[in-house]
């Protein structure tokens, strides 16, 4: 027997009173069919409600051929009379994004002659996909006409039209439908075939909002919200601005124009550290000069500074190693010649301060798990070790005996 769809006959009924045909126990719970049920089953897009029947909680509503399916914590019994209870607020919540999606895409198929090719409401905000591309600078416009018509509080009208009359109706539609054919209608707005449930006036949708439009698959794909969604996402974006406008001291509508010129005040000061540090770099480098391995810890600099400072020395030492970092966590590590290759040097070296890293003949570079007095122990024998001396290739004509600092 087909369960008879309260839903469809109105939806915003909540309470109902049905008969338990059936009660079947499954591995995740128990497969429940009434005579009648307000529950709207996952369909079309749109999930299913939920609520309570009787003592039992619904976990899910499906569709099975010409039976709604509910899904219960805990058994009912057949025969039984249960009282029905659908969840208004994710009931409204689903009706006002389905509604709202409709207005919209009502708009570009009659804008650009496009079908939807994809729904879905997820858990935060609804996807929607159309077949060909939409210009960007066409969406505001769609977002403010969908919203006229929102605030217009035009009726949306759901119906069975006669089978004669169906040809005669300029409806949406992405295939041949099986008869009959529901229609959703919202005059001047948009007609389509859809089984979904929807609000009874567009101004019960409030407010429609595009987040984003992205190309996909020769068409688009746009993330949107509608009524309380959107609201609250509109709340949440209020607050970051308010955060934004205080932190700035900027007033809320210039908060933009204020982080623009905190963003160029950034840059110049980023660039001006960058001429200074390049300064404090040939300034200690010099102090190194005509030292065949000069080892070097700085504070603070990343790996692209360890470089810096290590080229800097390079061009006064024969070879330099510049380490930054500190005990507790690793060094970065920078182990640098002009004229010297120390490829195989500088990687013997990272590998025994139990490092990882790599490189070049002029340059290795990577990070040890070795503590300062290590490290300084390692390159003092290095630099002591006659072996050591020839691989690195330190004892050049013009560079004195080795000396560490
Ligand atoms: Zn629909």
């Amino acid at each position: 027997m087909a369960t008879r769809r309260l839903y469809y006959e109105d939806g915003q009924q909540t309470a109902f009173t049905a008969t338990v045909l059936s009660c079947t126990p499954t591995g995740t719970g128990y497969e429940v069919i009434l005579d009648r049920t307000a529950f709207y089953p996952e369909g079309g897009g749109q999930a299913c409600d939920l609520g309570t029947l009787g003592t039992a909680q619904v976990l899910d509503v499906q569709e099975k051929e010409e039976q709604v399916v509910h899904l219960c914590d805990c058994a009912l019994e057949p025969g039984a009379l249960v009282d029905g209870c659908v969840q208004w607020q994710r009931r409204f919540d689903l009706m006002q994004q389905h509604t709202g999606e409709h207005i919209l895409s009502g708009l570009i198929f009659k804008k650009y002659g496009y079908q939807n090719s994809g729904f879905h409401v997820g858990k935060d905000v609804m996807e929607v996909d159309f077949d060909g591309p939409i210009p960007s600078e066409d969406l505001w416009a769609l977002e403010e006409e969908a919203n006229a018509l929102i605030w217009q509080n035009l009726p949306v009208h759901c119906y069975y039209p006669a089978r004669e009359e169906l040809p005669h109706i300029p409806y949406r539609t992405k295939r041949a439908l099986p008869w009959p054919v529901r229609i959703v209608e919202i005059p001047g707005g948009d007609i389509c075939a859809c089984c979904g449930i929807h609000v009874a006036f567009t101004g019960q949708v409030g407010l429609i909002k595009i987040l984003s439009c992205v190309a996909l698959r020769g068409g688009v794909r746009l993330e949107l919200v509608c009524g309380q969604r959107a609201y609250r996402y509109m709340a949440h974006i209020f607050g970051q601005n308010r955060e934004i406008s205080r932190l700035l001291s900027a007033k809320m509508p210039e908060t933009a124009a204020a982080v623009q010129s905190l963003q160029t005040h950034c840059s110049e000061e980023k660039y001006r550290a960058g001429a200074l540090q390049k300064k404090v770099f040939e300034y200690v480098a010099a102090g190194y000069a005509g030292q065949s391995l000069a080892l070097h810890f700085e504070e603070g600099l990343n790996s692209g500074g360890v470089r810096d400072l290590a080229q800097a020395i390079g061009q006064y030492a024969a070879v330099s190693v510049v380490c930054s970092g500190s005990d507790d966590a690793v060094y970065s590590i920078c182990i640098y010649s002009e004229h010297t290759d120390v490829s195989v040097f500088g990687k013997q070296a990272i590998q025994s301060l139990n490092g990882r890293g790599g490189g070049k003949k002029e340059a290795v570079q990577g990070t040890v798990h070795a503590t300062r007095g290590q490290i300084v122990r390692f390159f003092e024998d290095a630099a002591q070790s006659v072996h050591g001396l020839q691989e690195v290739s330190i004892l050049g004509k013009n560079h004195r005996k080795q000396q560490i600092k």
